[in-house]
């Protein structure tokens, strides 16, 4: 039982929120519970299993409801992320963009489809799909927007997107948030969490990994409805995640003042 030792909390829910603050915290109801599951179970893999299918069948799925724009003109595409940088400058809070990108399914060894799509929401109301399998180039703009630091690019294994993008188009992405290391620092674990699972655990929603769309071709133009749908939620979900989990480690400076 020295794993579930290790990973013993208090079951009052009293945590330490961190450097910042040093100060004991109240975790919230769904940590709690993610923790305590967790420890409950006596092997890594019952664990793996649980996450996979008890973890609650019925809940509703996470849907992006606000405006998508769908973008697959590399001139447009650059314009859009000056504005979104514009936008970020003149505003007093930290932009924060929910990311994710897109692909084709390869089935041959060692050989892997460039990204086709970017996706960048940036508010409960606006998500962009930059179409970049339909565009001449690498759009300038973007590559201006991924390579500034202070805007916050969040997403589940954002090291892997990195890395992708480096490979497909030598673009060096910085401001990279991964969701899936704040996660772990909240609950004090070291999952590898899928975006899905995540997204169960914290915000009680699950995403819609139809099969169908999710293999689908995503350089294909245009977009059906449904994949546009898909590809938003992804990035949607990034930002909710991103929204829920600093909310909760960083309440103890605002509690101060
Ligand atoms: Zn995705």
């Amino acid at each position: 039982m020295a794993e579930a030792d290790e990973k013993q909390l208090d079951t009052s829910g009293n945590w330490d929120c961190g450097k910042a603050t040093k100060q004991k915290r109240r975790l919230p109801e769904w940590m709690i519970n993610a923790v305590l599951d967790k420890d409950h179970t006596d092997s890594k893999k019952k664990r793996r299993d649980q996450q996979k299918t008890t973890l609650v069948p019925d809940l509703p799925v996470l849907k992006f409801t606000g405006n998508i724009v769908y973008c697959y003109q590399k001139d447009d595409c650059s314009f859009m992320c000056e504005d979104i940088m514009t936008s970020s400058s003149t505003s007093h809070h930290d932009c924060v963009l929910g990311f994710d990108i897109e692909w084709p399914v390869t089935y041959t060894v060692g050989k892997e489809e460039k990204t086709a799509l970017l996706q960048l929401c940036t508010s409960h109301n606006k998500c962009y799909l930059l179409h970049l399998s339909c565009m001449p180039g690498f759009p300038g703009g973007l590559k201006k927007l991924l390579e500034t630091e202070s805007i916050k690019k969040v997403g589940v294994g954002i090291q892997g997107d990195v890395w992708k993008l480096l490979r497909d188009f030598d673009v060096q992405m910085k401001g990279g948030v991964d969701l899936s290391s704040l996660a772990n620092q909240n609950t004090r674990s070291a999952e590898i969490w899928s975006l899905d699972n995540l997204c169960k655990y914290v915000l009680k929603q699950r995403l819609d990994k139809d099969p169908g769309v999710r293999k689908s071709d995503w350089r294909r133009y245009p977009l059906t409805a449904t994949q546009q749908q898909y590809a938003a939620a992804d990035a949607y979900a990034g930002l909710l995640l991103y929204n829920k989990l600093t909310q909760t480690t960083c309440r103890g400076s605002e509690d101060r003042k």
